[in-house]
């Protein structure tokens, strides 16, 4: 038999936990018309304008993608305000989150999150080879002072998801420039996004003003990254195709970094169109905030404790062990996520879905609730 040695820090990786397919689901329980609402997925599906382009660009598949995402690119840039050369393009903003570390972080240097957020941040630090600083959450908020007392001279990075998953929650402008003003320069602040998009605009971050071509204080001349997501608002989730916006000269180093053909033609074509799809973005924020509104009145009905979110999904506090209730619903054809791998015991966490999906969560939810007697 052949021997091999698995790196140490790669021995000790755990799997990333996906939300369990509907089919698999639908073929373990023998059962059929299941929902899922556990990946905080768009429900209202892909821009159908994104899913027209794609259907034309098939007959070119036997090219190779456009390697700089030139189009895409250039409609971004004009859009968000930004030049082309600040924004780089990856598999899913995912693939940007490992491109900055690989390019800032070297093995034994550090990187802080926060605890509860997204799993990936402290995966990739550690397929990299480099330390994970965990800060948990303070009252499911960042909490930024903490936060920078947890800043060392090997420090490279801080991942701030705004809003933050699974907890939904977001900071303000004077907070996070409170806090920009103490990150010592060296420090790279990445702001992950992906949920922007439902978030009120009245209370959103303006992410891009420290742009290093912006007006700022000194102060706040920091370098501060902006993750964003095809994924969440635009229902592109399965093409993989997100971005970063950042000073050219830092995503200069993450194009020597990545693959050549990193996103493909499918996935420059679908983005391309979905931003020109207004009719099916406003049709997710409104459902989204409609069935946001209907699905915590119900669940309080219930006797649940459901948070206040600034994305597409919630925590509901079930008031007993939410696996359990998980898998009880399960068995019903109802896909949520149990958070005890996150730390909340008690929640569970659902994405915002079509109406007559909701229905059948609140259904499902209800029956489950008084089959295991929470209620
Ligand atoms: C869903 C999500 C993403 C999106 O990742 P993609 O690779 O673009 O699909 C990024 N960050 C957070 C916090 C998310 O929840």
């Amino acid at each position: 038999m052949v021997k091999f040695r698995i790196a140490p820090h790669i021995e000790s990786l755990v799997p990333y936990p996906p939300g369990k397919p509907l089919e698999e689901l639908e073929r373990e329980y023998g059962i059929t018309g299941s929902i899922k609402l556990a990946s905080n997925e768009n429900a209202w599906g892909p821009s159908p304008k994104a899913v027209a382009a794609i259907r034309e660009a098939l007959v070119n598949l036997h090219r190779y993608p456009d390697g700089s995402c030139h189009y895409l690119g250039a409609k971004l840039a004009e859009r968000l305000g930004v030049q082309s050369s600040q924004i780089i393009f990856g598999n899913g903003s995912n693939e940007i989150i490992g491109l900055l570390i690989t390019a800032l972080v070297a093995p034994g240097e550090e990187v802080i999150t926060c605890q509860p957020t997204f799993l990936m941040y402290q995966k990739l630090v550690q397929v990299q080879g480099a330390c994970n600083r965990i800060v948990p959450l303070k009252d499911m908020h960042h909490d930024l002072p903490a936060i920078l007392a947890a800043i060392t001279g090997k420090t490279r990075l801080i991942f701030l998801d705004i809003p933050n998953n699974p907890c939904g929650t977001i900071i303000t402008k004077a907070e996070f420039e409170n806090f920009l003003r103490q990150v010592p320069e060296q420090v790279v602040v990445v702001l992950d996004e992906a949920y922007v998009d439902f978030v009120d605009p009245k209370v959103r971050l303006d992410a891009l003003a420290y742009l290093p071509d912006r007006e700022n204080e000194p102060a706040l001349r920091k370098t501060v990254v902006t993750l964003r997501t095809f994924s969440k608002a635009y229902g592109l989730a399965g093409l993989r195709i997100g971005y970063g916006v950042m000073a050219a000269k830092l995503a200069g180093y993450l194009h020597r970094v990545r693959q050549p053909f990193n996103v493909n033609n499918l996935a420059q074509i679908g983005a391309l169109a979905a931003l020109d799809d207004e009719e099916h973005y406003r049709r997710t924020l409104d459902g989204t905030a409609a069935g946001m509104a209907w699905l915590a009145k119900e669940v309080a009905e219930l006797g649940c404790r459901p948070l206040p979110s600034h994305t597409n999904f919630f925590l509901i506090d079930v008031l007993g062990n939410g696996k359990k209730l998980y898998e009880q619903m399960l068995s019903k054809g109802v896909i949520v996520r149990p958070m005890q791998a996150y730390g909340f015991p008690n929640h569970i966490r659902i994405t915002v879905g079509q109406e007559a999906e909701n229905h059948r969560f609140v259904a499902a939810l209800a029956a489950s609730m008084q089959e295991l007697g929470y209620v």
